[in-house]
Parts: structure tokens; C-alpha cells; sequence
């Protein structure tokens, strides 16, 4: 495959991968992926990268050969230890994770090739990772359509990390960013509006799973009622989400606590009190003491469509 058709298919191959196990998305660790999957063609000192390294690129193939040693398993796991020998004392090991991966996107992209990847040279066999028919050549027009088919992938998977939910592929591929996105865009507003539920595995010194509902949500955290209590839940404390789920249409008004209780409004005991500290439902609370305590404190309240003027 041409270096083009390598950095598009890296970053989808990491952006989809970032969407289901909640990897970070930034431009620096994108560059770091498309980086990576240039790095096995330094064999080949017509390439991009070969161009750039020039004497060791024309020593490498002259030795070696094209789509040998550094498109080999040998070749990946080694720069997958000399990224992380790197990227340890930095303390950031997700460089060495975007490295590792643009690499082996790499060698996936050019077993979809007609001529293969020797994976395990130096034994010659090839590998392919799609049925051989449908195989492509190097620098064809069906490389073309390869390349387009992939940019789109690419974007769409970078979008579904950053935008979540509005995506089909959000139950597919929930993430912490889509639950909290869900949260502010439809579960946050006043009118109409959908109560967010999710579960998702929480690390707080041990780790364990936790199903319930987003009740308030700040920069990088969503407050999360559960049977266990109420959790401010951050992205780091995430290693997985399960899922997400709305439920509504409710019609939703944010109102003062102090007009709501002189007004004697029926509330719901899902309805939820918004203070200064973490969001609880209304069942939990004491309204006369979250008053005495936040005089300015509001109240979320959700109504079906309809019965609330
Ligand atoms: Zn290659």
C-alpha cells in the first residue's frame, strides 16, 4: 500500500479501537499513529519515510529486501518495546500504545495486499488478512477506492470518539465522552429532554461495574446515581462503558428549590436536586436541609411530555 493509504487506515484502525477501549484521541497521538504506520516501509527507500532515512533505508533493502524484516511480527513487537523503553520515564505510555498500533495497522494494511506480509519472515510465507480474491494491488486503482473507502472510515471513527451518541455506532462503541456528550446535549436542557443511563466499570483503588443514571455532568466528569450511592465519575476512573440508554422523551424544568417547596409542586423522587456539591435524586435528600445549606440550590424536574405547563 502507498504511505497515503497507510495513514488513513491507522487512524481508523485507531480511531475505532480509541472508541471501545476509551483511548485518548489528540492530534499529537494521531501523528504518533500515522507516524507508526510509515515506519515499516523505511525498507523501501522510494517511500516517504525511506526518502527521509535514506542511507539506512537503502542499506535495509539492499540487505534485506522489501516487506521482510519490517514488516515482520519480530519488527513490531521490537518497536512496540523500544516506544514503551521511550515512553515510560515520559509517563506517557499512550505515545508507545499510538506507535505500536499505527505499526500494526500497517502490517494489517499490507496483508490485504495481493503480494501479502511475510509475517513471520524469515520464513517466506505470505499472510494475508482478507480472502486472497479480494486482495488489491499496490498503487492501483483499486488502491484508489481502498484509500477513499478508509479516509471516510477514518473521519467518521475519529467523529464517533469525540461525538459518541449521535453516531449508529454508539451502542456499538460506547464510550466515557459519548455518555457525558449524551448527557449535556439531551439529558441537560430544559423543555424536551431524556434522563441518560449507563453502565461502565469504575476504578476507585479496586475496579467494579456500576449501572445508573447521569444526574449532573461539569468539564471532564458526570455525577452517577447507582443503587451503591452517588459517584463522581471521571474519564480515568473509566476503563470500559458498557452501555448507554435514554429514555424519555420528559418534559424538564430547572426551577428554585425554594419556589418549588413553597409552591408544593408534586415532584417525583427521581427528581433531582442540583447544589453546588454532587446532584441527588429528591428521595435522598432532606429539602429543608440541602435549603438551610444552599440557599440558591434548583431543582431538575422531569415530567412525561405534556403534563407539565
Ligand atoms: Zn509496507
Amino acid at each position: 500500500m502507498m504511505g497515503l493509504t497507510h495513514i488513513v487506515f491507522s487512524i481508523f484502525f485507531y480511531g475505532a479501537t480509541a472508541s471501545i477501549f476509551n483511548l485518548p484521541i489528540t492530534r499529537g497521538i494521531l501523528a504518533i499513529v500515522a507516524f507508526g504506520a510509515l515506519v515499516p516501509d523505511i525498507d523501501n527507500p522510494t517511500s516517504s519515510i525511506g526518502m527521509l532515512f535514506l542511507p539506512l533505508s537503502k542499506w535495509i533493502n539492499k540487505r534485506y529486501g522489501h516487506r521482510t524484516i519490517t514488516h515482520s511480527l519480530w519488527f513490531w513487537l521490537g518497536g512496540t518495546c523500544l516506544s514503551l523503553a521511550i515512553a515510560y520515564p515520559v509517563g506517557e505510555l499512550t505515545y508507545a500504545v499510538a506507535f505500536s498500533m499505527g505499526t500494526l495497522s500497517h502490517l494489517i494494511a499490507d496483508g490485504m495486499t495481493k503480494t501479502g506480509v511475510m509475517l513471520f519472515w524469515p520464513n517466506s510465507r505470505p499472510v494475508y488478512f482478507i480472502p486472497q480474491r479480494l486482495t488489491v494491488k499496490t498503487n492501483s486503482r483499486q488502491e484508489l477506492v481502498v484509500f477513499i473507502i478508509f479516509s471516510f472510515l477514518a473521519v467518521s471513527t475519529v467523529g464517533i470518539y469525540y461525538i459518541g451518541w449521535r453516531s449508529v455506532f454508539r451502542s456499538a462503541m460506547p464510550t466515557f465522552v459519548g455518555a457525558r456528550n449524551l448527557y449535556l446535549e439531551k439529558g441537560c436542557r430544559e423543555g424536551e429532554a431524556y434522563r441518560v443511563f449507563v453502565k461502565l466499570t469504575y476504578c476507585e483503588g479496586f475496579c467494579y461495574d456500576l449501572e445508573g443514571e447521569i444526574i449532573g455532568a461539569g468539564y471532564e466528569r458526570f455525577y452517577l446515581a447507582t443503587p451503591r450511592g452517588y459517584f463522581e465519575v471521571t474519564e480515568n476512573r473509566v476503563p470500559k462503558v458498557y452501555w448507554m440508554k435514554t429514555r424519555g422523551p420528559y418534559y424538564t424544568k430547572i426551577l428554585p428549590l425554594r419556589d418549588v417547596m413553597n409552591q408544593k409542586l408534586q415532584l417525583s423522587p427521581f427528581d433531582v436536586v442540583l447544589t453546588n456539591k454532587v446532584p441527588r435524586y429528591i428521595k435522598d435528600v432532606d429539602l429543608n436541609e440541602i435549603l438551610k445549606e444552599n440557599p440558591g440550590a434548583e431543582v431538575k424536574i422531569y415530567k412525561y411530555k405534556g403534563a407539565l405547563k
